[in-house]
């Protein structure tokens, strides 16, 4: 129903033709309730998916009403005084196999263009089809790089920074809402600074010596999520997502869940396919488009500095909605024919 509610919300606000539209006094409300909506859905996602993951475990393994919390008992004692260790091990090993996991079958996809039932939802039709092997092996040594180099020693910063506090890794878990809501926080932090470190990142003196790397790639594929100059990587990739978990506190777990949907969201807003039930990466991808539109993650930010105008005059912006049949966008809202055709 709720996906529904925002299809038409979305028409509401998308005019049919681009001659018509016109942006009403509640265009920045509308991107708010947008972003909460994508938020908010995530968050019941999360919270369904929970509950039902330990309904099975409780149901089939005969786990008791506490496991969750007897598992990270078990775990926090294996790691006994090695506290570093265990957030460092934590921090890494699950993001590691929720990005590179997901990126290993879409390069497969992006390299065979196989399967067709993938492939159909491409939103560049004409590009990567199949991608550049050598370009592709290229990009990955640098995301490696980056992933090895960068992101494992800001991982440790953070413990560094998070202990000074609180430690991170204490004997309770926090409640299943507790970090939901952490989440929620964690989303809205790297939003506000994922937009201005990118929009600063775009002013030419900075762009050509660092931004440009990232833009290499016009039709972007999953994997080029954080193929960046280093220094992007940490301020413009990094940053943003370690922020919020520092300023909350957060609990390893907590972090370390916040770390895997950052890489997933982020690796689907970049894989260049805009599947059915997964979030629309129409926006990023039409960032790498046209390079000057559609700096943030939601669009909040893009609404409220008028950075998305010329996206929302766009066919991508019509199918910048959760895709609900199996029927892809570029066949339910077709590109306008080409002038002479
Ligand atoms: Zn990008
Ligand atoms: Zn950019």
């Amino acid at each position: 129903m709720t996906v529904e509610a925002r299809h038409s919300d979305m028409r509401g606000s998308a005019p049919t033709s681009s001659s018509s539209r016109q942006e009403g006094p509640g265009g920045l409300w509308d991107s708010v309730k947008k972003a909460a909506f994508v938020i908010g859905s995530g968050i019941l996602f999360l919270a369904a998916f929970g509950n039902s993951l330990t309904w099975h475990l409780q149901r089939f393994w005969g786990a008791s009403g506490d496991f969750w919390q007897k598992l990270w008992t078990k775990v926090y004692l294996a790691f006994e005084d090695h506290d570093a260790a265990l957030f460092f091990f934590g921090t890494m090993t699950f993001p590691t196999i929720a990005f590179w996991g997901l990126n290993i079958m879409l390069m497969m996809v992006d390299s065979t263009g196989k399967p067709s039932f993938i492939t159909r939802y491409r939103i560049q039709m004409d590009k990567n089809n199949p991608v550049d092997p050598a370009k592709l092996r290229h990009a990955v040594k640098s995301v490696m790089f980056n992933y090895a180099c960068i992101s494992g020693p800001m991982v440790l910063a953070a413990y560094c920074l998070m202990n000074l506090r609180r430690d991170p890794c204490g004997p309770e878990l926090p409640t299943f809402h507790w970090a939901l809501l952490e989440l929620a926080v964690c989303a809205i932090v790297e939003e506000v600074m994922f937009y201005y470190s990118h929009r600063l990142f775009h002013h030419p003196s900075l762009y050509k010596h660092y931004h440009k790397q990232h833009h290499e790639w016009t039709a972007p594929i999953g994997v080029v999520a954080i193929y960046a100059h280093p220094l992007e990587h940490v301020f413009s990739n990094t940053l943003p997502v370690m922020a919020g978990p520092i300023i909350l506190g957060s609990h390893l777990s907590t972090t370390t869940l916040w770390y895997c949907l950052a890489l997933v969201s982020t690796s689907i807003s970049h894989c260049g396919y805009h599947l059915p039930f997964l979030p629309s990466p129409e926006f990023h991808d039409f960032h790498h488009l046209k390079f000057n539109q559609c700096f943030g993650v939601f669009g909040v930010l893009d609404r409220l500095h008028g950075t998305d105008t010329k996206f929302r005059q766009t066919k991508q912006y019509e199918r910048h909605v959760l895709l609900t049949s199996l029927t892809p966008l570029n066949e339910s809202i077709p590109d306008e024919p080409k002038k002479g055709q």
